[in-house]
């Protein structure tokens, strides 16, 4: 699990700006694959080869400019809660306003370290306008211009010198099952029926937090680490807050699962927040399993589940080779059926496809139905291998790689999911000069 890095601060100074600049090569990847252009917020990144998560908290809590300074705080108090160090954006062209008073305020109570980062700096001249900045009352700042990424390194130099080592090696290899949802889908319930007692009672005792713990499990022969996200709840908070925190936390429970087993809740349907999660879990490579819970409150027709189901299919797109199950944790109505699609899931994710093999049925594929031409130029397909990568990746070498358009990779990708079993998993198609 990697560190996290929380970028605060008032709306428009440029947080979102960094955001994209430190995370850009990486998404880039994953978004030429899915072909699909996705707001985040979170995501990967590594300096003086140390990875760490940045997370955009400005992204997450508000949706437009006007935002209120009741926003702010939960901002704020998010970055402190779940970040191991703060980036506190501020902007030279306004200077210092109220509400980056307040903010400072804030998380000058903190433990957390700061960096006052004054953004906007993009000449010589500005620099000497930053000095103003010292009446935040930090020991010092630095300054940035997030437009053209000059301080850039200054910043994350000192920044990962404070970040912990977190420990990459896991003390066992069992798979890890994290089990993520919106509040009150069921994710406790489904814990409880599945370990069989009552550890998972709700307390609340003001400022109760904990971060997502494991449980090691073994039934029916299947033995592995269930993370489970469900025991943490917040004291007085709004419905809002509570799902708010609830995508926050799945972070790192995501992070730290081979498989994430996704509960909704079946009167409430596949919403935003379910959203959130499942491309949360897809970006970072995850296996996935959806739980339709609460089947029981549903009046049922002979086409409901299938209907059902489809509505999510149209959600999820185009990562639609998904397990979906329909399940009552009440009435104890295939709770098992879901852990035995997460171990699939988890053994599709390891699967390992023998070059020979992988050769063998998808050149002739390719023969028939051979990638469009180009200016006139002829693409032709040579050789493909699965990468020994802990992830399913397939290269495919051809001789204009840079020829081989979004639609021809989705078959390839169709073909691959067609005729190996890669239900529930994420896979990268990529094409490369020969
Ligand atoms: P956020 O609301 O804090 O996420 O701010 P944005 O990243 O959306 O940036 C707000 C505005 O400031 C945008 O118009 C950016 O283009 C601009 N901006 C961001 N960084 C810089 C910078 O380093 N220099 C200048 N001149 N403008 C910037
Ligand atoms: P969590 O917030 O995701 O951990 O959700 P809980 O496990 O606390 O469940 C929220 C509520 O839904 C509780 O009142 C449960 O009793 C109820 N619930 C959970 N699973 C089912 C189910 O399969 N059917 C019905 N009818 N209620 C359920």
């Amino acid at each position: 699990m990697s560190a996290i890095v929380a970028i605060v601060g008032r709306p428009n100074v440029g947080k979102s700006t960094l955001f994209n600049r430190l995370i850009k090569r990486r998404e880039a990847i994953v978004d030429a694959v899915s072909g699909v252009t996705r707001d985040r917020h979170y995501g990967k990144t590594d300096w003086n080869g140390k990875e760490f998560s940045i997370i955009d908290t400005g992204g997450y809590v508000v949706g437009s400019d006007d935002v209120f300074e009741q926003e702010i705080d939960k901002q704020v108090e998010l970055a402190i809660e779940e970040a191991d160090a703060i980036i506190f954006m501020v902007d030279v062209e306004a200077g210092i306003t109220g509400m980056d008073e307040a903010v400072a305020h804030l998380l000058r109570k903190s433990k957390k370290p700061v960096f006052l980062t004054v953004n906007k700096v993009d000449n010589a001249m500005r620099e000497a306008d930053a000095v103003e900045f010292y009446g935040l009352g930090f020991q010092e700042y630095y300054t940035l211009s997030g437009i053209n990424g000059s301080g850039t390194g200054e910043l994350l130099d000192a920044i990962v010198e404070v970040l912990p080592e977190r420990e990459t090696i896991e003390e066992d290899s069992l798979p890890r099952f994290a089990v993520v949802g919106r509040p009150n889908a069921g994710k406790s319930s489904f814990i409880n029926a599945l370990i069989g007692e009552d550890r998972y009672i709700v307390t609340d005792i003001a400022g109760t937090t904990r971060d997502a713990i494991d449980t090691r499990y073994n039934r029916f022969g299947f033995e592995f680490n269930l993370v489970d996200t469900a025991g943490i709840r917040r004291k007085s908070k709004v419905k809002e807050d509570l799902e708010f925190y609830s995508v926050m936390r799945s972070v790192r429970a995501i992070e730290h699962a081979d498989v994430c087993i996704l509960i909704i809740d079946a009167t409430r349907g596949f919403e935003g927040q379910d959203s959130n999660i499942f491309w949360l879990a897809e970006r970072n490579r995850k296996g996935v399993v959806i739980l339709v819970n609460k089947w029981d409150l549903l009046e049922k027709e002979t086409n409901t589940a299938k209907e059902y189901e489809a509505q999510i299919r149209k959600e999820i797109a185009p990562f639609t080779d998904v397990p979906i199950i329909f399940m009552s944790v009440l009435n104890k109505q295939r709770i098992f059926k879901a852990i035995e699609k997460a171990v699939e899931v988890y053994e599709n994710r390891s699967k390992r496809i023998a070059t020979s093999k992988l050769n063998e049925l998808m050149l002739p594929l390719i023969e028939n139905y051979p990638p469009p031409a180009l200016k006139g130029k002829y693409i032709k397909i040579k050789f493909c291998t699965q990468l020994p990568t802990p992830t399913p990746q397939f290269v495919f070498f051809a001789n204009l790689p840079q020829y081989v358009k979004e639609p021809y990779k989705r078959f390839i990708e169709n073909k691959l999911r067609e005729h190996f079993d890669f239900h529930g998993v994420p896979i990268d198609v990529y094409f490369r000069k020969k």
